[in-house]
């Protein structure tokens, strides 16, 4: 399949089964704003789990927090952001289309819409931070600014952290949350969005040059080996070193990395040595057992929910022409503890009282450890190919055997293979594959 056709397919499919909307739809949209429906909803709230478990829950020195998001503009103007969160801007002299100077491709494309040769303006920059305004008394409002990146509110409650917990150096302070930049090119579906949300960890080391490398390379692997740990095609996933007159105001280095998506190679997670940029902005140190006064550095990893969320869908879509049934089907690979549902249940014929019956009490009793679906229209393959699409790993079908023997059909969705299993079996067969 090329690449146009793929990226068009999985649009269809992300609005066809509630995975993404167009935000604000029914009023004409708002360009870079996006909705997720039931199953994106679910598959989002998946991957900040998995995120979640791996980078606070099973650490010993990592601690989360959850910070405003509006916050008082001084913030930004110590991070550096309100002087130099800019892209450069160029405009079209014929059409007045705006761009981002950096981008090549994207002006390239846009020039061969034109017959003759294109003038630019020379870039200026843009700034990326969205205002909003704060108050009751017109003219009294405040201008504050919707944050541009979720780290700043890790810095700001920096020493709240310290002394609430009983974090030591090296350690972590893990986030997941809203941010919101002006694009001026939003596109790519949801790849480049106004509003999207960013899972960061930033950790705190010794200012030291062997210390922030040696954590640097170490973030890096875990980070590429969290995402390959949940399903993703290897070949698809590189790193990729900033370049010097790309590295944003705070990074000392960068690196990122990077998916095979159908538009090309692109960032959906920066690790990024900031040094002491942020807590020397901030005027924060950090005293240490020996009662050294020190400024630590950061590594921070930022990944984003929407982009990685956009590239799992991407690498588990799978047009499978024909299954051991024989009928083509469209299968959302997805690592079953991204999958949006679980399992789904289903009565072999909806017309059968006792069959209907029994399924819903097994539905019952999944339901409270598992999302769990329920389906009893058509017949049952469109049933399987339905639930297929959405990624759901496993259906159970409920048949006239199960009257008899209390065994159901567990079909895989990867092989479309069956099995029977004891009810009582069930849950724990479906624990065991999940852990
Ligand atoms: P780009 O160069 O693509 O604009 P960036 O280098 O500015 O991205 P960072 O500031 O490093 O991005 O942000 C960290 C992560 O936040 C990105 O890797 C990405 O996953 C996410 N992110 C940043 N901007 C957007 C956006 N406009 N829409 C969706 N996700 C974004």
């Amino acid at each position: 399949m090329n690449n146009d056709a793929l990226m068009e397919k999985l649009v269809a499919l992300c609005k066809r089964r509630g995975f993404i909307f167009p935000g604000s739809e029914i009023y004409g949209g708002l360009t870079g704003t996006w909705d997720y429906g039931p199953l994106g909803a679910l598959l989002k709230q998946n991957i900040k789990q998995e995120w979640w478990k791996s980078m606070v829950q099973l650490r010993s020195d990592v601690v989360g927090v959850d910070a405003a998001i509006m916050m008082n503009p001084e913030v930004w103007k110590a991070s550096g952001h309100l002087e130099a969160f800019t892209d450069p801007l160029v405009e079209c002299m014929a059409c007045h289309s705006r761009f981002r100077a950096d981008k090549k491709e994207e002006i390239e494309i846009h020039e061969k819409t034109h017959n003759e040769k294109v003038e630019w303006t020379n870039p200026k920059k843009f700034n990326l931070l969205v205002e909003a305004k704060l108050g009751v008394i017109e003219g009294e409002k405040q201008t504050v600014y919707l944050r541009g990146e979720i780290t700043q509110g890790v810095f700001v409650n920096f020493e709240n952290v310290v002394s609430s917990t009983r974090v030591k150096i090296p350690f972590g302070i893990a986030q997941i949350g809203k941010a919101f930049r002006n694009e001026i090119t939003p596109g790519n579906f949801t790849y480049r969005s106004r509003e999207f949300e960013q899972m960061e960890l930033e950790f705190f080391v010794r200012p030291e040059d062997k210390e922030g490398n040696k954590w640097f390379d170490y973030w890096k692997k875990e980070r590429m080996s969290w995402y390959v740990s949940l399903g993703f095609n290897k070949e698809k996933l590189r790193f990729r070193k900033h370049e010097d007159d790309e590295r944003a105001h705070y990074a000392k280095f960068a690196e990122d990395i990077e998916y095979d998506a159908p538009f090309g190679w692109s960032e959906f997670e920066g690790i990024h040595h900031r040094g002491d940029w942020d807590l020397s902005r901030h005027k924060l140190s950090y005293t240490d057992e020996n009662g050294e006064k020190l400024v630590p550095w950061v590594i921070e990893t930022s990944g984003g929910v929407d982009r990685s969320l956009l590239f799992f869908l991407l690498d588990s879509y799978k047009d499978d022409p024909s299954t051991s049934s024989g009928q083509a089907r469209t299968v959302l690979k997805l690592h079953p503890r991204l999958a949006p549902y679980k399992v789904a249940v289903f009565p072999l014929l909806a017309n059968k009282e006792e069959l209907v019956k029994k399924a819903q009490g097994i539905y019952n009793d999944l339901k409270p450890q598992f999302m769990t679906a329920w389906d009893a229209r058509g017949n049952i393959g469109k049933r399987y190919l339905s639930q297929d699409e959405a990624g759901t790993p496993w259906c159970v079908t409920v048949d006239f055997q199960t009257l008899e023997d209390d065994t159901v059909t567990v079909r895989d969705r990867d092989t479309a293979k069956q099995e029977r299993v004891k009810i009582e079996r069930l849950a724990g067969y479906i624990s065991n594959k999940l852990s």
